[in-house]
Formats: structure tokens, C-alpha cells, sequence
């Protein structure tokens, strides 16, 4: 029977704005190269319990340098540190109030910025500046459940990690502050799906409100989960959705897997003093008379030692599956040791004679550990001074298996299973900003009326009978507002939502529109700008494209340009000319298409289309009459030559609007 789960989320996701929430620069990852970089160490220093931070400590140890890269243009002194934080903008407060609305959260009139330890160099200051917005609040499911809110936070969304190498990282702090929205949900979800569906519901609220950047990364869920007699463990770095549900899944098994090993280790009765008490034993000696490549290869160097370690009562233990094909318990223990010792692994008892081990050099080695029948033996190999590390890291881990779950924050990875990051720490590491004053919320953001639920939006679309697909992608992309303030103007709903829809983000996919840099007031300008008669309906997608460069409205119009209508028919009469004997050959009729294209590939957007064709058909006609009169019906021989009917068109009176 599955047992009972608890989850909940945690979801940042990064926010559109027009600048970085602590400083003037563009909200905007950099793909060229960096124009310098600098780099930081961690200096460690006594708290005010005189201890050290154990945390600290572990990042201390990894001895990693940390280095930034930057930009003159790009980038200022801020994302390095050298300078104070300014005041995040009205835009970053409004959004954060309209998201608050949105999950009718409670909303903090004064923010205070707060300082988040950050211990592994992701920040160049070694803190993340946050705030918290607003509390409360919830967040519907299907099934009826309200998934309670527990915390907003507006905060700046950290370095990208670049590259890591043994002795360093690389981060690039064009990411580090990107406002991002943090929310974080009460452990009320019950079932790998409920976590997904809340997951999906926030981000697209998010989205539905036009707040929310796109792409790879933008947004991250952590997911925490913990079975019945389990414990909280968090999975960081989730980053699409249908992978929340092979990972929670997982992760319950991996939970459950080892809770059955807790119960098999107390029916054993295995005792932390009994694993305490063993010494590990060298073995260098033995395993170098191995045939084993890896041993080989780790012993080469003179400094490298192997150490083994009996494990009383462990036989069969390291080899039990918690993930079938995936991960064993052996695989946590060796996830420990590479994490807090910087080795790369462990061997185990329960899969030799294997690697090229046989079974001569296995039994030496139990026998100089004086293992018993039920008795495991765990193997590491490294430098003297990290091989304690990791015997201790492994006594830990075998300890905590007779309790079951340890509290961890594990990684999401690609195949669907978690591996272990870190410690559980305590979330309390805030410390007062002292560089910025409280920031009131001015009142009139506070009293704007909440904007309209996604759900009863897509009920309203619903009934103005625009398709389903339409709607979906109105709601993902949040069009909602321009799709209302469109249809305000005067235009039909199912048109409307057509031309947002198929038009706009058809531009979008074929890479014409940057989304990102498009808000409500852009999407909506070029429409505004046709019902004025500034620009033909033609003309409103190249004004939009115009505007996602970043022109403004009086540009892009001037982009798309105007003409009269004489101007039109003249060039029209031109194009007739050009193709009198074609015109003569099939008729006007099959002629029309190539003398529209020719007309239209020049005037397309400067005038509406519909006015262009008329130009053309009247011209085509007045042209076809002078023809036919002098030459016939077209299919017949012409009683005049091309030239002289070319002659003959040419003599007629300009203006044409004369009726015959
Ligand atoms: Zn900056």
C-alpha cells in the first residue's frame, strides 16, 4: 500500500521589468564574451557563538576560488559588489502587489530588504537581497484542495554558473539581479500530481499576468517532499514541469526503499556505537597486487593511500536497490563521500570480487578487517588527508540508515533521481539590508482593484466563442490584457484574438518579435495606431516588429511608412504595362494575381489591402477596355500591335477616375 506523502513547492520564477531590481542594468542574459573578471575567496571568520558555520566550513574545504565575469556595457559594479544597492522601482513594487492580488495573499505595506546568506559563491557579496511581500493566500486544484501559500519574496535572482572546475567555478552575473518572485507553498499537497497541477496553476497565474520571463531557467521549482515516517527532504533545481512527477515518485520509492532498510537494520539490531567503533585498516598493500585498473590508477601516485572499513551487519545493505536500476544505498553513500570528502567514490563488500577485485584480494581484505558473515566492508582511495573525510561521511550515512531518512537537500537530475547536495540547513540566515530604508508601498498601488483570475478569464473568452487554442496561448503568454484593451477599441473578440494569437505570435516563433521586450502597452500601440488612421491594417505587424527592436511608436510608423492613393495607382498602371502581352494572352481575370503581387510586394502595410485590390481591379479594367476595343477579346489575334496599344495606353488622360 503507497504510503501517505506531504509536499510542497517552492517556485522562483524571474520577472519581466525594464531594469535589474538593485541597479540600472538591463534585466538580460549576455551571450557575447565577458570583458573582464574578478575573482573572490572565502575568508572564514568565528560568528557570534564563537563557532564557525558549519556550512562554512564545507564550502571552505571544497578550497574553490570563485570567478565573475563581466561587462563594461552590460553589466556595473553593483553584480560585483563594489557598490551599494539603489531602491528597487515602482515597476518591481506593482508587480509584486498584482501577483500578491492574484493569489488574494495578504500584502506587507512596508518591505524590508533582508540579506539571505549565500555560502557558495553564487552571490560575489556572499548574500542575495530579498524581501518579503506578502503571506497567505492559496492556490486552487482541481480536485477542490486549496493549497495554502505560507511566503512571497521579491528578490534578485543569483550568478549563472558558467563552468566548474576542480579548483574553480566561473558564474557570469548577467543573471545576478533578475527580479525574481519566490513563492513558497504549506506542505498540503498529498500526491505526486497535486504537486504538479499547484506548479503548473502558479506559473500560470504568472504568466496570465504578463510578469513572467520565458524560457530555459527562468523558471525553478524546489519541491519538498517527505513520506509517512520519513523526513523533509528538498529537491532544488526542478526546471520543467512534467518532470515533477517521475521525480517525486522517485523520490517516495527512494523514502520508502530506505525505510525498509531501517527496519531490516533494527531486526538485525545494529548500533551507531558498533559502526562508531571500527577503525579503518589499510589496505593499500593488498589491493595494489590487484589486476584492477581503477585501483591502479588512483594507487599510482605515491601520496594516494586506500583505506577499508568494516561495517557490522551491513551485508547485502550497500547493494539493496532503492531505485531499481538507479541508484542503490550504496550510491547514497558514495554520493556523501564525493560531496563532503571530494573523492570520487566508494567501493563496497556487496559488489566484489568485481573491477578487476577477484576474490584472493577480497577475502585478504576481510580478513584483515576481521569481517564476519553478515558484515559489510566499504573501500576509499585518495590523498591521506581527505580519506578521513570520507570515512567519516560514511560511518555518518551507515549511522543514519538505522534511522531511516536523513533531512537533505538533494539535486534534481536529467534521469529523474535526486543526489545529495547538502545538509538541511536552517532557512534562518537574514540579516537586516543596512544600505536601503524600508520601502513603503504607495498607497494607490495598494488600492488598484485586483485583476481578473485566469480561469474566470478563460470562462469570458469561452463565452465570446474564441477557440480553445487561442485561449490556451492568451492565458500561457499573457495576452489577456491586450487581448481586453483590443476589443475595448472596437474590434470583433474572435478577430481580435486572431490576430494576437495567429499573427503576433506567429511573429514571435519565426523569431521576427522578441516577446520578452513586448509588454501590453507595445502589443496594443499598433492597433491603437490603425484605429487613429496612422498606419493601414497591413501595417500593424511591421509596426510591431518595429517596436520589439525597441524604436518607439513615431518611429515604427514612420518605418512602415504611408503613401497616397495616387501614388498607388500610378505604380499600378506602371506594373499593367509591364505586362500588356501577358495581360492580352490569359485575360484580365487570370492576370490579376501577378499584378496584386507585384503591387502589393511594394505598398504592402501602407495601405489597407482591400483598397490596394480595388486600385488594381479598376485599373486592370479601364486597361482591358481600351484593349479590348482596339484588339478584341483577349484568345484573339490583335488588330493592333503591343507596341502601339502600349503607345495608345500611355496617351490616356492621368487622372482616370472618370466613369465611362
Ligand atoms: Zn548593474
Amino acid at each position: 500500500m503507497p504510503r501517505r506523502i506531504k509536499a510542497g513547492l517552492e517556485i522562483h520564477q524571474q520577472l519581466k521589468a525594464s531594469r535589474k531590481l538593485f541597479c540600472n542594468c538591463k534585466p538580460e542574459l549576455i551571450q557575447e564574451e565577458p570583458d573582464f573578471v574578478v575573482v573572490r575567496e572565502l575568508h572564514p571568520s568565528v560568528g557570534e557563538t564563537e563557532e564557525m558555520d558549519k556550512t562554512m566550513l564545507l564550502e571552505l574545504k571544497k578550497g574553490k576560488r570563485h570567478v565573475y565575469q563581466g561587462y563594461n556595457d552590460h553589466t556595473c559594479l553593483y553584480e560585483i559588489d563594489e557598490t551599494p544597492p539603489i531602491l528597487p522601482s515602482e515597476e518591481h513594487i506593482r508587480i509584486a502587489v498584482r501577483i500578491a492580488k492574484a493569489f488574494d495573499a495578504k500584502i506587507l505595506p512596508i518591505r524590508y530588504v533582508m540579506r539571505k546568506q549565500y555560502l557558495d559563491g553564487s552571490v560575489p557579496s556572499g548574500f542575495q537581497r530579498t524581501m518579503m511581500i506578502a503571506h497567505g493566500g492559496y492556490v486552487p486544484l482541481s480536485n477542490g484542495k486549496k493549497v495554502r501559500i505560507r511566503y512571497m519574496f521579491l528578490e534578485e535572482d543569483a550568478a549563472r554558473k558558467i563552468e566548474e572546475k576542480p579548483k574553480e567555478v566561473i558564474r557570469r552575473v548577467d543573471r545576478l539581479g533578475i527580479p525574481l518572485i519566490e513563492i513558497s507553498t504549506e506542505p498540503d499537497m498529498e500526491s505526486a500530481e497535486e504537486v504538479r497541477e499547484a506548479a503548473e496553476k502558479i506559473g500560470l497565474a504568472l504568466r496570465f499576468l504578463g510578469v513572467a520571463k520565458r524560457g530555459i531557467g527562468t523558471i525553478r521549482q524546489d519541491v519538498n517532499v517527505s513520506v509517512e515516517g520519513g523526513a523533509r527532504v528538498e529537491i532544488k533545481g526542478v526546471q520543467m514541469l512534467d518532470r515533477i512527477v517521475p521525480l517525486i515518485e522517485n523520490e517516495v520509492r527512494r523514502q520508502e526503499e530506505l525505510l525498509k532498510i531501517a527496519q531490516e537494520l533494527q531486526r538485525r539490531k545494529v548500533l551507531p556505537e558498533e559502526i562508531m567503533a571500527q577503525e579503518p585498516k589499510d589496505v593499500t598493500d593488498i589491493l595494489k597486487k590487484s589486476k584492477s585498473k581503477l585501483v591502479h590508477r588512483v594507487l599510482k601516485s605515491k601520496k594516494n593511500k586506500a583505506r577499508a572499513l568494516k561495517v557490522p551487519k551491513f551485508k547485502g545493505i550497500f547493494g539493496r536497490e532503492l531505485i531499481p536500476g538507479k541508484r542503490r544505498f550504496g550510491t547514497e553513500v558514495a554520493d556523501r563521500v564525493r560531496v563532503l570528502s571530494g573523492l570520487a567514490g566508494i567501493l563496497h563488500s556487496d559488489e566484489l570480487p568485481g573491477y578487476g577485485i577477484d576474490e584472493g584480494i577480497v577475502n585478504s581484505i576481510a580478513e584483515a578487517l576481521e569481517v564476519g558473515e553478515n558484515d559489510a566492508f566499504v573501500i576509499v582511495m585518495g590523498p591521506e588527508e581527505k580519506l578521513k573525510d570520507a570515512i567519516d561521511a560514511i560511518v555518518d550515512r551507515c549511522i543514519e540508515a538505522i534511522y531511516g531518512v536523513p533531512s537533505e537537500t538533494r539535486r534534481a537530475k536529467e534521469d529523474g533521481t535526486t543526489e545529495f547536495e547538502r545538509f538541511l540547513g536552517g532557512g534562518a540566515r537574514m540579516y537586516p539590508e543596512t544600505d536601503l530604508p524600508p520601502i513603503i508601498v504607495p498607497k494607490e498601488i495598494l488600492e488598484e482593484e485586483p485583476e481578473m483570475k485566469f480561469r474566470e478569464a478563460e470562462e469570458r473568452m469561452r463565452e465570446h466563442g474564441i477557440p480553445e487554442e487561442h485561449i490556451r496561448e492568451i492565458v500561457r503568454e499573457g495576452l489577456f490584457e491586450a487581448l481586453r484593451i483590443i476589443v475595448e477599441m472596437g474590434f470583433e473578440p474572435k478577430r481580435a484574438s486572431s490576430m494576437l494569437v495567429t499573427k503576433y505570435r506567429g511573429l514571435v516563433k519565426a523569431g521576427r518579435i522578441n516577446h520578452e521586450r513586448m509588454d501590453t502597452e507595445k502589443i496594443v500601440a499598433p492597433f491603437k495606431a490603425y484605429k487613429e488612421g496612422k498606419i493601414a491594417k497591413e501595417g500593424i505587424e511591421t509596426v510591431r516588429v518595429e517596436l520589439s527592436k525597441g524604436k518607439s511608436l513615431e518611429e515604427a510608423i514612420k518605418a512602415v511608412g504611408t503613401v497616397s492613393e495616387d501614388e498607388i495607382r500610378e505604380y499600378a498602371r506602371k506594373v499593367i504595362e509591364e505586362n500588356a502581352e501577358f495581360i492580352r494572352t490569359v485575360g484580365p481575370k487570370k492576370a490579376f494575381g501577378r499584378i496584386m503581387g507585384a503591387v502589393m510586394k511594394k505598398y504592402r502595410g501602407k495601405l489597407e489591402g482591400r483598397r490596394i485590390k480595388e486600385i488594381v481591379e479598376e485599373e486592370l479594367e479601364k486597361f482591358s477596355r481600351v484593349f479590348t476595343r482596339l484588339a478584341g477579346p483577349p484568345g484573339f489575334e490583335p488588330g493592333i500591335s503591343a507596341s502601339a496599344g502600349r503607345r495608345l495606353i500611355q496617351a490616356r488622360p492621368r487622372p482616370l477616375a472618370r466613369k465611362r
